[in-house]
């Protein structure tokens, strides 16, 4: 049951290419270390699986091995937020 929804959540680059997200997330396993970078994914085969690619990556703070790794949505997101602040603006004059 778990392991299909595991499966789907598990994109290639090429369904998050499709997606309109070109750069990965991550993020170091370490609690303590909390390091997270962008990365660009350009260079990658699409068939390459997202989640996977974490257990390669080695940490450059700390030095650890295994990361998580997700799409970068946030050129969605930044461009989602001039919307939003319109959205403010709007209310401030309103109100
Ligand atoms: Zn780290």
């Amino acid at each position: 049951m778990s392991r299909a929804r595991d499966q789907s959540t598990s994109i290639t680059l090429g369904q998050m290419h499709s997606l309109g997200c070109r750069d990965l997330l991550v993020y170091c396993r370490s609690v303590e270390c909390n390091h997270s970078i962008t990365m660009n994914a350009d260079h990658l085969p699409d068939d390459t699986l997202v989640r996977p690619l974490g257990d390669r990556m080695v940490c450059t703070k700390c030095g650890r091995t295994g990361a998580e790794v997700r799409p970068d949505y946030s050129p969605h997101t930044n461009r989602i937020n001039p919307d939003a602040h319109e959205l403010t603006r709007r209310w401030r004059e309103r109100g």
